[in-house]
């Protein structure tokens, strides 16, 4: 459930008219509603409340500072995969003790980072970076807490660029070797190990993926158990899916009773690592009409938001629904959605019906939180768009449009060049 909803022909996030934030703060934009992201984290988390277990929301789908804070002030920890994430998370007042760091390429000044904050866990994802973790904490006088992440070899049935717990991808350690890498960190004198971690992919529509994998590490964790091994934490990472379309996931109770069900007795504290859940469908990028193209056998409604923007349609070829800001009662028409950026791939919707939209008319691209702006670019220099944060009557911008200013302040023309003669 979200609270983007139609009154009449216009469509409201809570009790703020869409139209009128995107008339005030322009489009492009993207919107967050605050209720929606506290019902979903709250919806998911409780579903959990029967077994012992931490929340840590990933924040590579959504790092906005405000929904780190608000997901953190309701209890919640965090999933970070980069320094910069953790940089989020500390800027956030997020509580280390509740963050958890995945990621196959961490380098050392990012453990180092990590360390002095403070974080719970280290998810480790090859024995080179155990090593690597080991000598910065022996160099630091600490002692690092780690999970390794085994590859369960579990089809997650789901986009080949979204799965990650097939044995071809490059996340984690194959489950049949990891045995091996246990005992090496055992022995560690800077390494703690604690935890067990597999992530098998994102948007996920059916549970028997994850009840596979955990079936399957939930034996090694025994196993690890029974060598005298203090794991404490199990940590079965994100990827329950939402509809963008016709799809029908599983409710965060149903995917909760099967995990838990999976685990069965083991003595750990779960870790869940939901994203896309929590925030997909809070969130809608709006854009504006800028012009129409139609010929007999093709229409084109070009809006001023783009690939560089949102690029689910193009990378994933994902689907995204589309919505008007007022209903008319015109005539529904056949329709590619594209944005303004000089590539093929950009676009929303292909052949999609839609009203027959005219120019300056306001749409929504729906279900647009959770890797939207995270993993927008500024592709044909363009300037990243603003983020708006509704709560009931009112809204609040939460990232700042960039300038024109903004694309070049980081550049540099060296002397040579700027000699005119
Ligand atoms: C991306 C990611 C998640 C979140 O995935 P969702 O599908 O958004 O829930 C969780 N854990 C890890 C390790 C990830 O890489």
């Amino acid at each position: 459930m979200n609270e983007f909803k139609y009154r009449g022909n216009e469509l409201y996030c809570e009790d703020v008219l869409v139209w009128r934030i995107a008339s005030e703060v322009g489009t492009p934009v993207y919107l967050y509603s605050q209720k929606t992201l506290e019902n979903h984290y709250t919806a998911f988390d409780s579903a959990f409340s029967a077994v012992p277990h931490i929340t840590c929301y990933s924040v590579k789908a959504n790092s906005n500072l405000s929904l780190i804070k608000l997901f953190s002030d309701l209890g919640g920890g965090l999933d970070v995969v980069s320094g910069g994430e953790i940089f989020r998370a500390l800027r956030a007042g997020a509580s280390p003790g509740k963050i958890v760091y995945s990621g196959v390429g961490k380098t050392r000044a990012e453990i180092e980072y990590a360390l002095d904050f403070g974080i719970l866990m280290f998810n480790v994802e090859s024995p080179q970076e155990l090593d690597l973790i080991d000598s910065v904490a022996g160099d630091m006088g600490k002692k690092a807490r780690i999970a390794l992440r085994v590859n369960p070899d579990v089809d997650p049935k789901t986009h080949p660029y979204i799965s990650t717990g097939l044995k071809e991808n490059k996340f984690g350690i194959r489950i049949e070797s990891a045995m091996d890498e246990y005992k090496r960190a055992a022995a560690m004198k800077n390494i703690d190990v604690a935890g067990v971690d597999c992530h098998i992919g994102s948007q996920l529509t059916e549970t028997g993926p994850f009840a596979d994998a955990i079936e399957k590490v939930k034996d090694f964790v025994s196993a690890l158990i029974k060598e005298g091994m203090d794991i404490r934490y199990f940590d079965i990472g994100g990827g329950l899916g939402i509809t963008y379309d016709k799809e029908t996931p599983p409710s965060p109770v149903e995917y909760a009773n099967v995990v838990i069900k999976s685990i069965g007795d083991l003595p750990c504290t779960l870790i869940l690592e939901p994203g896309r859940v929590i925030v997909g469908n809070a969130g809608m990028l709006v854009t504006r009409v800028l012009f129409t193209k139609k010929s007999e056998d093709k229409n084109f409604i070009i809006v001023d938001a783009g690939m560089n923007d949102l690029m689910r349609p193009s990378l994933y070829g994902a689907y995204q629904g589309i919505l008007p800001l007022k209903k008319n009662k015109g005539d529904m028409i056949t329709a590619d959605i594209v944005g303004p950026i000089c590539e093929t791939g950009d676009f929303f919707a292909k052949s999609r019906e839609v009203q027959d939209f005219v120019q300056d008319d306001y749409l929504s691209v729906e279900s647009a939180g959770a890797y939207g702006f995270t993993m927008a670019s500024n592709y044909n220099s363009r300037p990243k768009i603003a983020e708006v944060l509704v709560n009931e009557t009112e809204y609040f911008i939460v990232r700042n449009r960039e300038t024109y200013e903004d694309l070049v302040k980081h550049e540099n023309v060296p002397e040579h060049l700027r000699k005119s003669d």
